[in-house]
């Protein structure tokens, strides 16, 4: 039979008294409960199913079947029994606010441009409105600023069941054809528009309202919208990421951008700077290797480039083979290895199969790592024979 739908009568009543019709398993666990009144709200028009509870009892999903309510629990409930209910208040206010929201934005952007609702989902942390046509971020911002106002108006929501005459004068939004009796919900001055959900009293409980992204999609537009505690906890989060910055930077907090910007130009200036002077260096580190021999050189904490850039600085003045090393014996050693000439690949490979490394490349040139201690990788070149290995310094 039809139960009676409090949530309709007052969306803002959170506890009720009803007599439990029938109770009867469900597929999967748990039990249907079909009560004669109920203020849980059942899934329908994009908003959730409310939750809370029966008798004590979790209420973890409803369903509206033919005009009936069905309350799945996690435990039956004795047919003729009185069923004391309590929905759960904070996440149906949170919903309504997100609802309604969506509805004075829709409204909104209907009337300035004409673009239909094509799509809603109201997610649990935002809620995504599809529409027909593009939106530019300035038209966003615009509609933004408008639905705030509406808020600030806070004039009360109008629900109302019209007779078809009066449908048939209406300019109301819907999604669909409908077939049944209309409940239009109206936010003056903002939306009118046919919805089966639960939805503020006054446009204020609604905001306030915040347009988080506007994109693209498909022909359309696709808006990511935070509406009342979800917004105000939004801004506060950025908020506080903003004041962070602001400390970190000793830059004001309406400057937090200008700082970075700063930063980051003192950072490539910076870059540019290191890059100078390791050249300098491996050009003067390159000086001592002239001898003519091979050379074997450990360097601490050089960059992967600058590993590769002392080994070709060696290679410009000496005329042996060349293996530069960067790393600890923990994390292992980054290596270049060349060869003016000739081809290194073969002690390149040893050195892999020696050494746990891993590497190759041209026959004048090679890169690659080791996973070895810095007394393994000399032993391994002590142990080469003198025409595979020859330093010019013991
Ligand atoms: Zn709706």
């Amino acid at each position: 039979m039809e139960t009676e739908k409090l949530y309709y009568a007052d969306p803002f009543l959170t506890r009720f008294s009803a007599e439990v019709l029938s109770c009867a398993p469900a597929e999967g666990g748990g039990y249907w409960v079909e009560l004669d009144r109920t203020a849980f709200y059942p899934e329908g028009g994009g908003q959730p199913w409310d939750t809370g509870v029966l008798n004590g009892v979790p209420v973890t999903n409803v369903q509206l079947r033919r005009g009936a309510v069905l309350h799945r629990t996690a435990a039956p409930l004795a047919p003729g029994e009185t069923a004391e209910g309590e929905i759960d208040w904070p996440r149906r206010f949170d919903l309504m606010q997100q609802h309604s929201g969506e509805h004075i934005v829709s409204g909104l952007i209907h009337a300035a441009f004409g673009y239909d609702n094509v799509g809603f989902h109201l997610g649990a942390e935002v809620t995504t409105i599809d529409f027909s046509g593009p939106l530019s971020p300035e038209q966003a911002a615009d509609i933004q600023r408008r639905a705030n106002e509406a808020v600030w108006r806070d004039e009360a929501v109008k629900v109302f069941w019209p007779s078809p005459e009066e449908l048939e004068r209406l300019p109301f939004r819907s999604k669909k054809e409908l077939t049944e009796a209309v409940r239009l919900v109206e936010f003056p001055g903002a939306d009118l528009c046919a919805c089966c959900g639960t939805h503020v009293a006054r446009a204020g409980q609604a905001g306030p309202i915040l347009l988080l992204s506007c994109q693209k999609f498909r022909e359309g537009s696709r808006l990511e919208l935070l509406c009342g505690r979800r917004a105000l906890d939004y801004l506060a989060g950025v908020k506080e990421e903003n004041d962070r910055v602001s400390v970190l930077l000793s830059a004001k907090v309406t400057d937090t951008a200008g700082a970075v910007e700063r930063l980051l130009g003192e950072l490539q200036r910076q870059k540019e700077r290191a890059a100078r002077l390791e050249g300098a260096w491996c050009a003067l580190r390159a000086r001592d290797c002239s001898e003519g021999g091979d050379a074997l050189l450990f360097e601490e904490d050089l960059t992967p480039d600058g590993v590769r850039r002392l080994a070709d600085a060696v290679l410009s003045v000496c005329a042996g083979r060349c293996v530069v090393l960067s790393g600890d014996d923990g994390a292992g050693y980054r290596y270049a290895a060349g060869w003016t000439g000739g081809d290194i690949r073969g002690l390149v490979r040893a050195m892999n199969a020696a050494l746990r490394g891993r590497g190759g490349g041209k026959p004048g040139f090679c890169q690659g790592s080791l996973q070895a201690s810095r007394g393994e990788i000399e032993s391994f070149f002590r142990a080469l024979p003198p025409e595979d290995w020859a330093p010019d310094k013991p």
